[in-house]
């Protein structure tokens, strides 16, 4: 679904990321780990051409990002992204948040948005909220409006970096679980974050990032349960944060 291939980005003279490759199959879940400023946010925008890169290729679903003819703000309507920050419009209900992309972008009509974006927001628990304002809902509700709305796109696979780690910790727990429900249906999700528990559960695999590489990338199973296998960055990241 996503081949990442020997991908590098400088940013001027400093290299961001060096010679990155892996890939992601349909239906995997795979969590992107690293200490802070390894470069995991940035790898995770190149996978939906949200940030450029200098160097490789990456193919999503058989598209090159970094072939000249193609369609980039198409492709990116099938990535669905969800970020820290929860970057709904402030000015715009909940039923318009999840409908807005999908008028204007796939061609959707109101009516048909409406229903697939409702559809998405009972998903996520919130069908009561929908004629609010994001600034009436906690962060957590936000967040799992901004995981609707990604998903009102029918998106074939989607991206996190770190959609919990600017949440109050009460709500960490109902946007994972939001997280874990689609990881459990099947989709194919490529998350940044530092949440090991989710990493334990449900995903595939972990890739782990210093300094611009993945300098770890194997079965979750492993990375867990044969700390004596990784790397000292690996061992010393992990020594912290669990
Ligand atoms: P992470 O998400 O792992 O914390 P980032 O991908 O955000 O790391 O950043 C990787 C490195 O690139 C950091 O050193 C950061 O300072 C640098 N960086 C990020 N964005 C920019 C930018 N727009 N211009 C220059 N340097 C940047
Ligand atoms: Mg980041």
């Amino acid at each position: 679904m996503i081949d990442i291939k020997n991908v590098s980005k400088w940013y001027g003279s400093f290299q961001v990321l060096t010679d990155c490759t892996t890939s992601i199959q349909k239906g995997e879940v795979v969590v992107v780990c690293g200490p802070s400023g390894s470069g995991k946010s940035t790898l995770i925008k190149t996978v939906n051409a949200l940030e450029p890169f200098q160097k490789g290729d990456i193919v999503v679903d058989g598209i090159s990002i970094a072939d000249p003819k193609t369609n980039l703000p198409k492709l990116r309507s099938r990535v669905g992204m969800v970020f820290q920050h929860f970057e709904l419009f402030p000015h715009l209900s909940v039923t318009e948040n999840l409908t807005i992309a999908q008028v204007k972008v796939l061609g959707r009509s109101v009516a048909d948005a409406k229903v697939r974006g409702l559809k998405m927001l009972d998903r996520v628990g919130l069908s009561a909220h929908k004629d609010k304002f994001p600034g009436q809902l906690s962060g957590g509700q936000q967040q799992r409006v901004a995981i609707a709305r990604a998903l009102s796109m029918d998106p074939i696979v989607m991206l996190f970096d770190e959609p919990t780690s600017a949440l109050d910790p009460e709500m960490v727990g109902e946007v994972l679980d939001v997280m874990v429900q689609l990881a459990q249906e099947g989709m194919t999700m490529m998350c940044v974050t530092h949440e090991m528990g989710f990493a334990k559960k449900v995903s595939n695999r972990v890739i782990f990032m210093d300094a611009g590489k993945i300098v770890e990338d194997c079965s979750s199973a492993d990375f867990f349960s044969k700390p004596e296998e990784r790397t000292p960055r690996a061992k010393d990241f992990l020594a912290k944060i669990l």
